[in-house]
């Protein structure tokens, strides 16, 4: 369970509402049973149950059992797509091991805005799902051409573009270091969007393959290719 840290050896730790009932309604836990947290700061530690009551559960924390990881820089710079879809790009890319969501709001967007306490609440899942001991920055929705006026340097901007680009695996291994892919909404990029994004001195145009993807697939597909390509 991620929980606000700093986590310390000897700290006891009381858990409310949806932890505290996960843990004594769902997972029927007792004194002693073993919990391992996660505090996104210090990493993963291993607490003890001292009481389980029907409105909190104190816990004991033990060791430390991992430091929290070092995440592989990449970015997901995705376009908002409507919600069944974006909820899978949240929790697929903490799986993936995405390092920050920049969700992108671009013309032809159908969804303008997302709901941040949800959008957290899916990747703390994820990432208690997968055991990642570092959680996903989130960061507020952006507007495309903000985004590429403020791009870093030092960062490849990856543009999945269906309409083609160089094979995403080669570009990828040719290209190594900090990253972010770009993907667009249902719709696409415009004609003029893609435009701005191609003669950006940062952005490489990478295809998945000649088939048009959803945004989700896309999205998924690109994160899962850089990861294997990093290595990481
Ligand atoms: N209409 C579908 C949907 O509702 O999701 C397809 C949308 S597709 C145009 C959305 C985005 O996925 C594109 O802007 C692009 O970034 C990415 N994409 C889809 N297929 C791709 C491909 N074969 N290669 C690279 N990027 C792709």
């Amino acid at each position: 369970l991620f929980v606000p840290g700093p986590l310390a050896a000897g700290a006891q730790l009381s858990l409310e509402g949806g932890q505290a009932h996960y843990l004594a309604k769902v997972m029927r836990a007792k004194p002693g049973d073993a919990v391992v947290l996660c505090d996104d700061i210090t990493g993963e530690w291993a607490a003890a149950v001292v009481e389980a009551g029907k409105r909190d559960v104190l816990l004991n924390v033990r060791e430390r059992l991992r430091i929290r990881e070092a995440v592989p820089d990449l970015w997901l710079c995705a376009a908002l797509v409507k919600k069944p879809a974006f909820d899978l790009v949240l929790e697929k890319a903490t799986e993936l091991g995405v390092a920050r969501v920049q969700p992108v709001l671009t013309r032809r967007c159908v969804a303008d805005k997302l709901n941040d306490e949800r959008a957290r609440a899916i990747l703390t899942e994820a990432a208690e799902q997968c055991a990642r001991t570092a959680l996903p920055a989130l960061v507020a929705p952006a507007r495309l051409d903000t985004l590429l006026a403020h791009w870093p340097e030092a960062r490849t901007l990856f543009f999945a573009d269906e309409q083609g680009g160089a094979p995403a695996a080669a570009e990828f291994a040719a290209n190594p270091g900090p990253a972010a892919l770009l993907v667009g909404p249902e719709g696409g990029f415009d004609d003029g969007e893609r435009a701005a994004i191609r003669a950006h001195p940062r952005a490489r145009a990478i295809t998945l393959g000649p088939r048009i993807l959803r945004a989700e697939t896309a999205t998924i597909a690109a994160a899962a290719l850089w990861m294997g390509s990093a290595g990481d």
